[in-house]
Parts: C-alpha cells; structure tokens; sequence
C-alpha cells in the first residue's frame, strides 16, 4: 500500500466520542515505550504523526487518523505504566477495554511487543483478554534493530511458544524496526488484504 494520506482527525478520552464508524479501523497498543508512535510514524512515512514521547504514559487518549481517505489508524494510549496511581490505571484500562470492546468497525487491533524482552505477564494477560474476548489481532515485535538477528529470532520464538501454551493457533506475528523501516510492509499488505474498499 502506499500511502497517499495520512491525516489526524480526533483524541478521544471516551470510546463513545470517537469518530463516526464509516470506515475500517486497525488500531495499535501496547506498553508504554514499546515503540509504538516510532512505527506509525515509519508505517506512515511520516515524521511526526504520533507524538514519540519521551515521558512514557501520557498519551491517554485514543487518537484517530485518517489514511488514504478510506481506513481509520487508530493510536491507542499505551498499557502498563507503572509509575501512575491505581486509579489512574484503572481508567486506562477501561478506555482501552471500552473502545476495543464497542468500536464496531475494528477490524484488528496490532499488538506491540518489543523484541528484546521475554515474554511479560502484562502483554501475555492482555493477548488472553483478547481471545477471550474474540478480538481479532496481531503481534508485532518493535525495535528489531537492537539486537542481534539471531537472538531476535529466538525471543520470538520463545513467545510463540509461551502464547501456545495456552492457544491453538498463532495470530500473524511482524518483526519490525521503526529505526531501520523494516517489517512495515507484511502490516500495510495485512491491512490492504483485510479492508473491504
Ligand atoms: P511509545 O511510547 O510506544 O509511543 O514509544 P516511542 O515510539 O516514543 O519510542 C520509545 C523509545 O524507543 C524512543 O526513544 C524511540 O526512539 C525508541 N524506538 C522506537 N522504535 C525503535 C526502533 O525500531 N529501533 C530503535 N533502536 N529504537 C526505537
């Protein structure tokens, strides 16, 4: 897909104030710094789309764009900060589980792991509640460049085999780095395949 334009429409602090659902949506989440702004802004080959942020969990709002004028991109604030109060957490939490739960033009939602680490409760817990939940995602690995191929290959490995413990099938997995552009294709090819227009 190439991508002709790229444009905010809204920030959201509530699911029911999102735009109107007149077009297929693919929204993007995971932990805070996991490198989630870096990649739609390398996806959208543009520089400052979503803000890259240096303070990790102040984006709470769910921010939409608009891409090629026909599939909404949808930036969702990211999980497990630790360094917020409880109650701060718990509204987070709702505002994703809300959106993710009631936004019935999502068509997947792209889960961000960063490729270095092993796998982490938080994002297993999270994958769990999706198939629990029937949401149909993907995983994709951030920041592939840090790390050796080879050892990037084994920590992926090493969470397929921890998410088949417990699932049947694999969702697509994309091993990608926002800093080299790599692995942005499988997910723009992902996105052309699954929208009908
Ligand atoms: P977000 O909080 O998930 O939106 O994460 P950001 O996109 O703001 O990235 C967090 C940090 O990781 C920043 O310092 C980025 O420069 C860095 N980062 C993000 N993606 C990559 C990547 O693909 N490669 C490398 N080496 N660093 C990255």
């Amino acid at each position: 897909m190439v991508i002709k334009t790229a444009e905010f429409v809204k920030s959201s602090d509530r699911w029911q104030d999102c735009p109107e659902p007149t077009m297929p949506e693919y929204a993007f989440i995971g932990r805070s710094n996991v490198g989630k702004s870096s990649l739609i802004n390398a996806l959208m080959n543009h520089k400052y789309l979503a803000k890259t942020s240096g303070t990790p969990g102040k984006t709470q709002l769910i921010n939409h764009f608009v891409i090629n004028e026909s599939w909404f991109l949808t930036d969702l604030p990211g999980y497990g900060y630790a360094r917020v109060s409880k109650s701060m957490r718990r509204d987070f939490e709702k505002l994703i589980t809300n959106y993710i739960l009631n936004r019935k033009n999502l068509v997947n939602l792209f889960i961000l792991i960063d490729s270095r680490h092993t796998p982490q409760a938080i994002d297993i817990e999270f994958i769990e509640w999706c198939g629990e939940n029937s949401i149909p995602f993907s995983i994709v690995f951030t920041k592939a460049d840090k790390l050796k191929p080879t050892v990037i290959a084994k920590n992926v490995e090493h969470y397929k085999s921890e998410l088949l413990k417990t699932w049947e099938d694999l969702p697509e997995v994309y091993v990608t780095s926002a800093e080299k552009k790599t692995g942005g294709e499988g997910i723009l090819d992902f996105i052309t395949k699954t929208n009908e227009f």
